[in-house]
């Protein structure tokens, strides 16, 4: 018995599996090409989520930088504490994001 991966979702099934207990994609019976063109989608969604999540992170960030200086917390304030934080989180989230869809890409 063998592993394959599901192309639908990426998780391990066993070859002989007729459908993915994951996500319930139907494996049995489909053609190599039928299989590439569900991966290709299911790639492509998770880019576009990957990309959805990290325009929002942008937003976070800015929405941060664009709170501190419009409004000019106290720097002591927790105004300015959670601006700050705005940023930073944003920043990093949005770092991360772009690396995990870089590594989308390169998973092909
Ligand atoms: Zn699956």
């Amino acid at each position: 018995m063998a592993i394959i991966q599901c192309p639908s979702c990426n998780k391990r099934v066993s070859s002989r599996a007729e459908v993915c207990p994951y996500c319930d994609f139907q494996l049995a019976g489909r053609s190599p090409d039928e299989l590439e063109q569900a991966q290709q989608r299911a790639l492509q969604r998770r880019k576009e989520k990957l990309l959805g999540q990290s325009m929002l992170a942008l937003l976070v960030a800015i929405g941060g930088f664009a709170y501190s200086f419009l409004e000019q917390p106290h720097p002591e304030s927790w105004q300015a504490a959670v601006s700050y934080g705005a940023m930073a989180l944003g920043l990093v989230w949005f770092i991360v994001n772009r690396v995990r869809i870089l590594m989308v890409k390169r998973s092909r």
